[in-house]
């Protein structure tokens, strides 16, 4: 007994009997049923949706001599013929082959007849956008003015290259793959009506394979059906379909979005070793790379996607754990690699460079990413400190300042203005190339040369430390700035803990050096000092995991780190 190939043998001789496409078959049904059909229609989708079959269908429809009330009855001697493939009123037309205006002007002479047999001649154009030119031209004039008896169907896979004049005389049918759960049940039924017992996880994976395609599903059931027995599981499915385990997909997506090149290639060579085809599995990778970036990027992505609810559950929990910019950058890397595949003799090497190349990128923080983090950190424009620095000790005012100029030298844009003086860590943060660090450097305050100007400094801020200070003589020996005083009545105020402290705090922001402000009196052997907070402040800027951070992406060291200076009432 010669094989019947599936897609014959459960090709649908009725309307209910079409997986899928359920509003075009409705709409066909009503136009037969009311006897309004148009005379040009076109079926577009990709292939293996239904759409010569529908057109097939349609044709018995509308020819048939049946009572049933719901044509075709594939019973009268119409439906039969058609079926048979000996209809004379039927044309079949492949555009591919017959495309030149000959063949149209040939079809228009056998259209003048009236049907030998039938109600109507019906012409099945299929894959139209082959046809040249001049045979569009020349089909054009029959489709405006169609005879009463002739009803013509186009079918094609690329709809966008038939001419517009075409398109706006026929009533369109747009086919959509067919969903998954509808596709599966489809391949359940032949499956259990060829008495083949498949596992659920095996009917999955054929459907996955078959992409909305009842012929390619169909296609992929006969393989596995030569098998032979009646019983196949799932890793004779996977052999003789030539599938990777969705499992090492989801294994390897890990491994790499995690920077682990190591667990990469062991997956890899697992695949390869059970005889995997390299650019098959590159096209699966890829394709699990994708369904990530639609679950990464989509709030409801099973609308997008052509998987089980098993397979689902799995991409969103891997998806869920990466950034969306990570598992772009793997996309990327593996729609670009796909190109090298394909003339390269070496292909595991090429796939495993792949991988090299995919797992150095996992992980880097984009600029983008350096900003936003850079603004969640700075404080609201109302003043308002923004979320605690790790300290907790570094005033609001030097946070943004900090930000703003740690965003100048990240920012690829040139500052429009120079930094403001109030800019405190102007070179936190030293490129590589020494000669490019910008020349905002300020050479510096030097105690003796400006210590007015830092009276004034002080005087703005605390009016009656200034005070204190205008009877001072300072003195700098070494990170010690030594207040010398006359009387001790002079350097009472200073004294205090509290207000020495916060000298010391001016001292630091204006002169910009770690200078321990030191109060004593000419002749006595007693000194006063504040205790030194601003040096754990500076310390913990340098272990800043946001300072580390830049100084990695934009490989740099510290060169200095600077506060200051603080707004107080
Ligand atoms: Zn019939």
């Amino acid at each position: 007994m010669s094989y019947l190939v599936l897609a014959r043998k459960y090709r649908p001789q009725t309307f209910s009997e079409v997986v899928g496409q359920t509003g075009a078959v409705r709409i066909l049904q009503n136009a037969v049923a009311r006897d309004r059909v148009p005379h040009a229609m076109l079926f577009s989708g990709v292939r293996g949706v239904g759409k010569t079959t529908l057109a097939r269908i349609m044709a018995k429809a509308v020819n048939c001599e049946g009572e049933t009330g719901s044509p075709p009855c594939n019973q009268c001697d119409s439906c039969v013929d058609i079926t048979r493939g000996s209809a004379v009123d039927l044309k079949e037309i492949d555009g591919a082959s017959n495309r030149g205006i000959q063949e149209i002007r040939g079809l228009q002479e056998d259209l003048r007849f009236m049907p030998s047999r039938c109600r109507y001649k019906v012409v099945i154009i299929d894959e139209v956008h082959m046809l040249t030119d001049q045979a569009f031209n020349a089909l054009l004039k029959t489709i405006e003015e169609p005879p009463a008896h002739v009803i013509f169907m186009f079918a094609t896979t690329e709809v966008h290259k038939i001419p517009v004049t075409i398109l706006s005389r026929c009533q369109r049918f747009e086919l959509k793959r067919v969903a998954f759960a509808e596709l599966m049940a489809a391949f359940a039924a032949i499956a259990a009506s060829e008495g083949v017992e498949i596992g659920r996880s095996g009917l999955e994976m054929i459907t996955r394979e078959a992409g909305g395609s009842v012929r390619d599903g169909l296609s992929l059931l006969d393989q596995v059906f030569s098998l032979g027995g009646d019983k196949v599981g799932d890793d004779d499915i996977r052999e003789v379909l030539g599938l990777v385990n969705q499992a090492a997909f989801a294994d390897l997506s890990r491994a790499v979005l995690s920077a682990d090149l190591s667990a990469a290639l062991k997956v890899v060579d697992q695949c390869i070793s059970g005889g995997v085809d390299i650019r098959r599995f590159h096209a699966g990778l890829l394709e699990f790379f994708r369904s990530l970036l639609v679950c990464r990027a989509v709030d409801d992505p099973a609308a997008l996607l052509a998987v089980s609810d098993r397979d689902l559950a799995v991409l969103k929990e891997i998806s869920s754990a990466y950034s969306l910019e990570d598992i772009a950058a793997g996309f990327d890397f593996l729609l670009k690699g796909g190109e090298e595949l394909k003339f390269t003799p070496q292909p595991r090497m090429v796939l495993e460079m792949l991988l090299l190349r995919m797992t150095r990128a996992a992980g880097v923080v984009g600029i983008d990413e350096i900003l936003r983090r850079l603004d969640a950190m700075a404080p609201g424009e109302d003043g308002d400190d923004g979320p605690a620095y790790p300290t907790g000790a570094v005033a609001g005012v030097s946070q943004a300042a900090m930000v703003a100029e740690a965003k100048k030298k990240i920012s690829p844009s040139p500052p429009d203005a120079e930094p403001e003086r109030i800019a405190p860590v102007s070179e936190a943060v030293s490129p590589p190339e020494p000669d490019k660090v910008p020349a905002a450097v300020d050479p510096g305050k030097d105690v003796r040369r400006d210590w007015n100007e830092f009276i004034s400094y002080v005087a703005e801020r605390r009016i009656r430390l200034s005070t204190s200070l205008k009877l001072a003589t300072p003195v700098v020996d070494g990170d010690g700035l030594e207040l010398r005083f006359d009387e001790r009545g002079d350097c009472k105020f200073l004294e205090e803990k509290e207000n020495l402290h916060i000298l010391t705090e001016f001292t630091q922001d204006f002169f910009q050096q770690d200078l321990r402000v030191i109060v004593r009196v000419i002749g006595e052997s007693k000194e006063t000092v504040a205790d030194d907070q601003t040096q754990h402040e500076r310390q913990n800027l340098r272990n800043d995991p946001l300072v580390a951070m830049t100084l990695e992406v934009l490989d740099g060291r510290i060169a200095d780190v600077r506060t200051g200076p603080r707004s107080r009432a």
